[in-house]
């Protein structure tokens, strides 16, 4: 796999409008979980992700590494504002910048963000998925989310928050 880094640039830098931060915020609509994605040769990219490519020549496979924002808007595009990280190094970047509160580690039932008795957002379980299905260890998830190993396999298996596709 490959990419024309230069078609590529030039497909990003249409579709951004730069804020007075310095983020290149993508135009058109985003993702439920905030990102945008781009269709690019007949191949659904993450916005930033293929900017990241993009600007810095460099083709990532799936399995790489994920991109993270420095500046923590998700909508952004700009290169200098992204940097590469393991799936893990992203979640503990996300802890770090308190987008994700640290569950109860005796909390046991995760049955829904609107139950009021879970800890768990709604998003993170959808992140607590793709991290499993990507590889990640039960104890690593755990340790990001301040959860039990548990929990961690009962929502990875679907066996909680059923309702969520994903
Ligand atoms: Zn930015």
């Amino acid at each position: 796999m490959s990419l024309d880094f230069e078609a590529a640039r030039a497909v990003i830098l249409g579709r951004v409008t730069i804020s007075d931060s310095g983020c290149w915020e993508w135009n058109l609509k985003l993702r439920p979980n905030g990102y945008a994605r781009v269709t690019y040769k007949q191949k659904s990219y993450y916005a930033h992700r293929l900017s990241y490519m993009a600007f810095n020549s460099v083709f990532l496979d799936f399995g790489d590494s994920d991109i993270c924002h420095k500046c923590d808007n998700r909508k952004c595009c700009n290169p200098e504002h992204l940097f590469r990280g393991t799936r893990l190094e992203n979640m503990q970047d996300a802890m770090r910048k308190n987008r994700l509160s640290i569950g109860d580690r005796h909390s046991r039932l995760v049955r829904g963000e609107k139950s009021g008795n879970s800890k768990l957002k709604e998003h993170q379980v959808m992140q607590i998925r793709a991290m499993r299905d990507s590889g990640t260890k039960l104890r690593e998830i755990a340790d990001v989310f301040g959860i039990d190993k548990t929990t961690v396999s009962l929502i990875a298996k679907r066996k909680v928050w059923r309702h969520l596709n994903g």
